[in-house]
């Protein structure tokens, strides 16, 4: 049998992903009117990550390496810009 996957790809991160979801509490907070179905969070998510450039690491993660080519808030206005598509354009129910 062929195996396909014989590297430990688990510790291959992306560590603006990483960073999203932990600034996605802060988004929420300061968004009371967002729709925290799955469906919205999913999508809002989504949209964020996509319009992110990915900061893989292997190892340690190097958060300040990460935080000097895109900051906290510029995630933070990413993710204002996807609710703001998905709030115009919602999937959920
Ligand atoms: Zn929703």
């Amino acid at each position: 049998m062929i195996q396909i996957n014989p590297y430990d790809i688990e510790l291959l991160k992306n560590i603006n992903e990483n960073r999203a979801w932990e600034i996605f509490p802060v988004f929420l907070e300061h968004n009371q009117d967002f729709c925290a179905c799955r469906s919205c969070i999913l999508d809002v998510m989504a949209i964020t990550l996509n319009t992110l450039p990915p900061c893989y690491h292997s190892e340690e993660h190097n958060l300040s390496a990460a935080r000097n080519k895109v900051t906290d808030e510029e995630i933070y206005r990413k993710m204002k810009e996807a609710y703001k598509i998905v709030k115009s354009r919602p999937r959920h129910d």
